[in-house]
């Protein structure tokens, strides 16, 4: 019997689309030509008709760029020798993964549970939470911490929310005020507290200096467990190691995701300190997954951990971090008012927030256009980010206020038919 022929044009790929996997993706696809990316390398990806792009998009993951060759090599090499364990015997892999994970980790984060998207870290932050009596969550408006049920009862968005009523309680306190923070914290019984060093999909929104180390200071006022949730943030993506680096923060569970994935396959963590880690020192079956801690995928998160550190690339996620916003702020320059209201970031995280929603899709049509990738936000629709990968070389950097530049000039065309412009 003669299986289905594999999809090959662009039409035969949005009509498997429809068919089989998605039909609201179909819709969007048409949006974008129906370009199909096939191929990546570094910083670059390419679509099926050979345009390169620049790929300052991917939603935070390719921080080591695609196909980081020092992470191809070790997850080629595991996949022949040993890809997926039994889970009976001991497996080298994963314990080096967890040592050189917590080597970076701020002091005191050193007992590592591998999960496989960052979504489970939050289910494991939050299992951690529960079993040791801290079952009030807590997490801030705008935050974003995954879709599973769990995770989206921390998730504060209605929209993504609202079918699946009723989730877990959570009450969800405004992004930065330490005071509401206090009186939420204070009332009500032992709570978990999960928060972000800066909002990423709720729109690169960075809190004032102190907010992170007060909401420490908190938790360990009223007894409540502290989730630090650098999915995003974290292994440089911010200019540090970590968004918990610049107050001295150490959280209870800090998780790390994206990123940790070398680009390559997908794998997260929930790192804790051992007194948090307890429940899971006393039963090991507590919470397991079949899939977590693969040798494939530990594999990866040890190389791009390594590849991290060799190549010296949290701290050049800071220079290229300055260097990008300063491009993105002049290009953006004439704009500025009626078309763009801000411009903000840290280190290789980036928000360009539009004055709508409609213009914030068009900057990512026209950018798209001059062959640069970004990402919206999926919980604030007005805020174009970006997320570029710190292997990005000197002559990029052009490239992105090249292309930036060219957007505006479609922008300002666009713009120019509004009231009080000409
Ligand atoms: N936490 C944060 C801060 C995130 O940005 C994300 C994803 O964007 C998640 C959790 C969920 O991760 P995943 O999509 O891998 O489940």
């Amino acid at each position: 019997m003669s299986g289905p022929t594999a999809p090959v044009t662009a039409a035969e790929v949005l009509d498997v689309y429809r068919r089989h996997l998605s039909r609201g993706r179909a819709r969007l696809a048409s949006m974008t030509g129906a370009a199909m990316e096939v191929a990546s390398r570094g910083a670059y990806v390419w679509d099926a008709d050979g345009k390169e792009y620049l790929d300052c998009g991917g939603y935070g993951v390719f921080l080591l760029g695609h196909c980081h060759p020092q992470v191809v090599e070790a997850v080629t090499a595991q996949i022949r020798r040993h890809p997926m364990a039994t889970r009976l015997l001991l497996e080298p892999v994963a314990a080096t993964a967890a040592a050189e994970l917590a080597a970076v980790t701020p002091p005191g984060l050193d007992r590592v549970h591998f999960v496989n998207s960052g979504a489970e870290a939050v289910e494991t932050a939050i299992k951690l939470a529960r079993a040791q009596g801290r079952t009030r969550l807590v997490s801030a408006v705008g935050g974003y911490h995954g879709k599973t049920t769990g995770a989206l009862a921390v998730t504060s968005r209605p929209l993504y929310q609202d079918p699946f009523r009723p989730l877990l309680p959570a009450e969800h306190v405004p992004f930065g005020d330490l005071d509401e923070l206090a009186k939420v914290l204070g009332h009500g019984g032992p709570a978990c507290l999960l928060l972000e060093p800066v909002q990423g999909e709720g729109g690169v929104v960075l809190p004032a200096p102190g907010y992170l180390a007060g909401a420490q200071r908190l938790c360990a006022e009223h007894g409540a467990f502290f989730v630090l949730d650098e999915i995003q943030t974290g292994l440089g993506r911010l200019g540090t190691w970590w968004g918990a680096d610049p107050e001295d923060v150490r959280p209870d569970v800090l998780l790390v995701g994206k990123g940790l994935s070398g680009g390559i396959v997908p794998v997260a963590a929930a790192v804790a300190t051992d007194a948090a880690y307890t429940p899971f020192d006393r039963d090991p079956f507590l919470h397991t997954s079949t899939f977590a801690a693969s040798p494939v995928a530990t594999a990866a998160a040890a190389a791009a951990v390594r590849a991290t550190v060799d190549e010296g690339l949290v701290e050049r996620a800071a220079v290229l971090g300055h260097a990008i916003l300063a491009r993105v702020e002049a290009a953006l320059a004439p704009l500025r008012g009626d078309v763009v209201a801000d411009v903000r970031g840290r280190g290789l995280l980036i928000g360009i927030e539009m004055c709508d929603e409609r213009t914030a899709g068009e900057l990512v049509l026209h950018l798209l256009d001059a062959g640069l990738l970004t990402n919206h936000s999926l919980n604030a629709h007005r805020v174009v980010r970006l997320t570029p990968p710190a292997v990005l070389r000197d002559a990029d950097l052009e490239r992105i206020g090249t292309a930036f530049t060219t957007a505006a000039g479609a922008l300002l065309r666009s713009a120019s038919s509004l009231p009080g412009r000409v």
